[in-house]
């Protein structure tokens, strides 16, 4: 704040100063002086409004915030009365949870007991929503629930009335129910580092935590970094600016499985994977969507980096009590390669501002974000959808009984 009050004195006093001199040929040498001062003060003037506007969204953003309180679990609450909302008038009927029965996979609560159809496309994710699922279930009525694993979204507010389908991730142009992601637990992405899918989050919470704590804000490398494939083309523009200036960002496309050529990596060889906890050793990390939200999200703020979060549409339920410029830097998905320029030489311009956004948004998800609040709010979920039925389910025949692994 000091070096910007400082600056506009200087573009103050200094403006005009050359025009309206009179540069007789012996002070030609301090004119061309003046004038080159002049051209940096102009500069420094254009940087400083384009930074102003930032620094004014920190401001208002400030203004207005207050941390929720999530001691009575409340930080997520509002997820679910509003992706309920579709459904209160009416309620939901058998025929509803027929009509979307080939969007998801079936399963049944009855008599605290889970049951599900034999097959399920994604195995290890059914198996890391049934860890939650038979956590919860002790006193929740009976209900039927068509749950979709799939990354994509399921019932689109251009194509019909609501169904009742839970997915992990949508827009706000999707009426699908949010739950939180199997990957919590089991069947995250794979990937050549993370064979088995990206660790369970109360483990890799901590593993963030220590390798967050082994590098101090100070020490880190004040350049952006991304890591990850080319499920989203709205990551281009990072990439190819991290090919232009590698001093201010290091952003790599690497290969997943859908990899058949250079031309899947932006026409670059892919580079190798690394590791979530090695992010941390950068000031600035991107979270861009993929083919729906990330998972790597949620693991970047444990860092205690900044996040700059591009694009706003796609999320998962605990994205929304997350602040722009007070958890994150917000960023647009059609920033082009100078925006992206802009933001990072801003960051770095103003190292206190931008740390103490991204130490916000690192204890909003240490403190809020804990394997129990996904547990709570599974529950809560599951009780409100229960009391929207219309009907009272019974257990319908060729399902499988789902038990607790031993
Ligand atoms: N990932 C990683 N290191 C890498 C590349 C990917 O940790 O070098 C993780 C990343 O955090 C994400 C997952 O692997 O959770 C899949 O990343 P990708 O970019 O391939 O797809 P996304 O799910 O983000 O669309």
């Amino acid at each position: 704040m000091l070096r910007l009050i400082y600056i506009i004195i200087l573009i103050f006093f200094a403006s005009g100063l050359c025009e309206e001199q009179f540069c007789s040929a012996e002070s030609a040498d301090l004119c061309k002086e003046n004038e080159i001062d002049h051209q940096k003060l102009s500069y420094a003037k254009a940087i400083n409004e384009g930074y102003q506007k930032y620094l004014t969204a920190i401001q208002d953003a400030e203004q207005d915030y207050k941390e929720c309180n999530n001691t009575k679990h409340s930080c997520f609450k509002d997820v679910i009365v509003r992706d309920l909302s579709p459904f209160k008038k009416k309620g939901i009927s058998e025929e509803m949870i027929v009509a979307a029965k080939n969007r998801g996979t079936f399963y049944q609560i009855i008599g605290g007991k889970l049951y599900r159809e034999k097959d399920c496309m994604f195995p290890a994710r059914c198996a890391g929503i049934e860890h939650f699922l038979l956590k919860v279930i002790g006193n929740l009525s009976n209900m039927d629930l068509i749950i979709n694993t799939r990354d994509y979204p399921q019932s689109s507010e251009y194509f019909g009335n609501a169904m009742p389908i839970f997915s992990f991730s949508k827009t706000s142009q999707y009426y699908d129910i949010m739950y939180p992601a199997w990957a919590f637990w089991e069947g995250g992405p794979a990937i050549s580092l993370y064979p088995r899918g990206l660790d369970r989050w109360d483990r890799h919470r901590k593993l963030l935590n220590k390798a967050s704590s082994e590098i101090p804000w100070e020490k880190k490398d004040n350049k952006g970094f991304f890591r990850g494939s080319r499920t989203s083309s709205e990551r281009d523009n990072l990439i190819l600016l991290s090919r232009n200036k590698p001093h201010l960002v290091d952003a790599q496309y690497t290969k997943n499985q859908a990899w058949k050529s250079e031309e899947d990596t932006l026409h670059a060889p892919p580079a190798s994977e690394v590791s979530l906890e090695s992010h941390c050793t950068y000031k600035y990390l991107f979270n861009f969507r993929g083919v729906a939200a990330s998972f790597r999200h949620k693991h970047l703020f444990l860092c205690r980096s900044l996040v700059f979060h591009v694009g706003d549409e796609w999320a998962e339920f605990y994205y929304y009590a997350m602040k722009p410029w007070i958890h994150y830097i917000p960023v647009s998905k059609n920033a082009d390669q100078k925006e992206l320029e802009n933001l990072i030489e801003f960051a770095r311009s103003n190292d206190d501002i931008v740390k103490k956004i991204a130490y916000r948004g690192r204890d909003f998800i240490w403190n809020n974000l804990q394997m129990s609040d996904v547990i709570h709010f599974w529950k809560q979920l599951l009780k409100s959808y229960s009391k929207l039925l219309t009907y009272k389910p019974v257990l319908k025949k060729n399902l499988i009984r789902i038990e607790k692994k031993k």
